[in-house]
């Protein structure tokens, strides 16, 4: 596993700094299972975290493995999910993943329990690499990806959702061209690995509470001095386009 050592922009470390005083340390606990991890990250799609643990738990309870769900008929899977919403859709996207997982671990070679051969094709690159194989899995998006290796493999991959988007442009971290797939990959570049998460964290905290994107509470914000969006910096010197 290669380490990459960034030095951050004095902007980005104020508004690290700043995020931190103002919503806390973060610390992050990742299970290293990036294949629970990306079945709970289908699931959570389009509904509430309660609804989403609720099908997980019972996806896992009912099917001991993942072999399993692969090889059970869908309807069983997207019963087992209902809870979750769109059953149908994500219990098929579910196998989906799952049949391409063993499709290539058998190319190679490979018997491995695919929870095995997914933590190992993740450990075998670089995160930036990492999050790209893991977006060649079927219906597997760029957040999605993001989520994966932050969340379970403790791997600095910035997840970029609408609140980190909005936030992390107003603030020039970003350019104001680049969309949030791009975002992605910007952030591999600009923040320190050990970063990432504190920022993933603080950035939706501040665009939930403050930085709202229909009348921002700018008047009360703490991160007032270090924001493109009021003028207090220049987006051209402090964002990546
Ligand atoms: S000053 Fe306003 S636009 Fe800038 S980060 Fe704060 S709330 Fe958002």
């Amino acid at each position: 596993m290669t380490t990459t050592s960034i030095i951050p922009s004095i902007h980005l470390t104020s508004v690290y700094n700043l995020l931190i005083d103002t919503y806390g340390e973060m610390h992050n606990d990742p299970d290293y299972d990036p294949l629970g991890g990306l079945v709970g990250t289908i699931l959570s799609q389009h509904t509430s975290d309660i609804n989403s643990d609720r099908a997980y738990h019972q996806i896992i309870k009912t099917f001991p493995t993942w072999e399993e769900v692969r090889d059970v008929p869908t309807h069983l899977v997207a019963e087992a999910i209902r809870s979750g919403g769109l059953a149908n859709i994500k219990a098929q996207r579910i196998q989906d993943v799952l049949n391409t997982l063993t499709t290539q671990q058998k190319e190679s070679g490979g018997n491995k329990p695919l929870t095995e051969y997914l933590y190992d094709e993740i450990e075998k690159r670089t995160p930036e690499e990492a999050w790209r194989y893991l977006r060649t899995l079927p219906g597997v998006g760029p957040k999605t990806a993001a989520c994966v290796m932050l969340f379970d493999m403790n791997r600095s991959i910035m997840p970029v959702d609408t609140h980190v988007h909005r936030v992390s442009k107003r603030l020039g971290l970003i350019g104001p061209k680049v969309n949030a797939e791009q975002a992605h990959t910007v952030f591999a570049k600009i923040a320190p690995p050990d970063w990432v998460y504190g920022l993933h964290v603080g950035l939706i905290r501040h665009g939930r509470q403050i930085c709202h994107a229909q009348r921002p509470k700018c008047g009360e914000c703490p991160l007032y001095a270090q924001c493109a969006y009021v003028g207090s910096v220049n987006p051209q010197e402090t964002g990546i386009s």
